[in-house]
């Protein structure tokens, strides 16, 4: 097995592994950006060596396995993922591709409801069936969880016959509210409102689903679109709103890319004033006859891509680790990192905090080490993957002489820093001259630099 072909198993098996802890135990290990870079990843070896794209590679599947204890739902017509657009340039892409064929179009932009994907049976306007997507092909049957749902609709305003697709999710005061609960009685808190709310829907006792407050977007039919005489998706939403279901009202009409890049601009600034999770903005062709035209992969449409908003945790190797003495001899260790794109910056350097941390994670020079970056924060160190740790790794020590004048670092009692307790020690004086001229202390305008030309 050459390296390519190894690493391509190895991206398999860990993709599977993340999968299944997210899909199945609704508990995920790795943060959605440390996933999305490995699929990435896997999906840039596949498509440069074909000939290794195994019939289960995860870039081949949509979703998780349903779980034991539910009723199996085939549905009627596949639950399929979505392609995803990483950055501007991907988008630009997308939209150069779909002209190439079609000429002109219009997209409709929508958040993207960070949930699970959900399928409403209605029959003549009663709500008969309500199933997850499962594998994509075969769902979980969940019609008394669903109904719990207050945005649900258990009658829709006209006698249609229809199937509906959204997305169940948690609000954000709800999932605050659970993990208070869970914590308060001693449980696990959930990771995240999408994993709560995929947990809180397969539970096989509607009361607990009830409880739980979860709620609901719908955003497509199900099926051969031509039989319902609506043209475009975004009649189709006008009239599912008339029908009573609940339709996200943000979405918008867009006649060019710049628009779409407008409207994900906008909603990057405002996504955390809304009351759910979002986890990026989704772009559709309007017209069904252009949708139908541009067709479908195994796994996706072509006239749809998922814009994911900059991850705030990726993976990346950590190459050595720098440390740095302060104005009060206070050692800091600080990553330095193969770079790597996390919340919209490259990041070559990350705070590692102190010595017990290192030892804490057991983090090592070669590790893959997960680094997140939230807000305006400095990036963190977070993790170590250690599946991935070098055979030949060995655990990391801190030296016992300070790295600028060599004199003994002591730790001081009920203090997790080390200290060089030498008062000449060269980086203690030079940060202590930058503290005093500094804004905070004498707020002194270019001191060291006149004094040097003026002798
Ligand atoms: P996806 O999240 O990339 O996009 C497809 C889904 O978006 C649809 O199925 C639908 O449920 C949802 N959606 C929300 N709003 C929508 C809208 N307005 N219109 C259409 N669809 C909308 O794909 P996925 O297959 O559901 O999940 C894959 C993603 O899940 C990964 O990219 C990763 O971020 C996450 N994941 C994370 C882990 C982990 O370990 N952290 C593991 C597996 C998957």
């Amino acid at each position: 097995m050459n390296d390519i072909e190894a690493r391509i198993v190895q991206l398999n098996q860990r993709l599977k592994e993340y999968g299944h802890a997210y899909y199945v135990l609704d508990q995920p290990l790795v943060a959605d950006g440390v996933y999305d870079q490995l699929m990435q990843e896997l999906i840039a070896l596949e498509t440069a060596n074909p000939s290794l794209i195994f019939p289960d590679s995860p870039t081949q599947r949509v979703g998780g396995q349903v779980l034991p204890g539910f009723t199996k739902v085939t549905h009627d017509t596949r639950m399929l993922s979505l392609g995803n657009a990483f950055n501007e340039q991907d988008l630009r892409e997308f939209d150069r591709k779909i002209r190439e064929q079609l000429g002109t179009v219009n997209y409709v932009c929508e958040l993207k409801i960070d949930g699970l994907a959900i399928s409403l049976k209605y029959v003549d306007g009663l709500l008969v069936q309500g199933a997850t997507r499962g594998d994509g092909t075969t769902g979980e049957l969940i019609t008394e969880n669903l109904k719990t749902i207050y945005a649900i609709p258990l009658r829709l305003k006209e006698p249609i016959t229809i199937e509906v697709r959204g997305e169940a999710y948690m609000p954000k005061s709800s999932f605050l509210r659970l993990n208070e609960q869970r914590l308060a009685n001693e449980e696990e808190p959930f990771a995240n409102p999408r994993n709560a709310a995929a947990g809180s829907l397969r539970q096989l006792d509607p009361k607990v689903a009830a409880k739980r407050h979860l709620s609901t977007f719908i955003y497509g039919v199900g099926g051969d679109t031509e039989s319902y005489g609506i043209a475009s998706h975004s009649e189709m939403l006008a009239y599912l709103a008339e029908q009573g279901l609940p339709i996200n009202d943000t979405s918008r009409r867009c006649a060019h890319i710049e628009d779409v890049l407008a409207f994900i601009t906008e909603w990057t600034e405002k996504r955390d004033d809304l009351a759910y999770e979002i986890d990026g903005i989704v772009i559709k062709v309007d017209r069904y006859d252009q949708q139908e035209e541009l067709g479908y992969t195994a796994k996706s449409p072509r006239f749809a891509i998922a814009y994911k908003f900059p991850a705030q945790e990726v993976a990346t190797t950590l190459l050595a680790i720098d440390l740095t003495v302060g104005r009060t001899g206070v050692v800091t260790p600080t990553a330095i990192l193969a770079p790597v794109q996390v919340a919209g910056t490259t990041v070559q350097r990350a705070s590692l905090h102190n010595e017990d941390l290192i030892k804490e994670k057991d983090i090592r020079i070669g590790d893959r080490v997960i680094i997140r970056k939230a807000g305006d924060i400095i990036p963190q160190v977070v993790d170590v993957i250690l599946a991935e740790r070098p055979a030949d790794s060995v655990p990391y020590e801190m030296p016992a002489c300070c790295p600028v004048c060599a004199s003994e670092l002591v730790r001081i009692e009920g203090e997790v820093a080390l200290r060089c307790v030498n008062p000449k020690c060269f980086a203690q004086i030079a940060e202590s001259i930058k503290h005093y001229v500094s804004r905070n202390a004498m707020n002194i305008d270019g001191c060291a630099t006149r004094s040097c030309v003026s002798k």
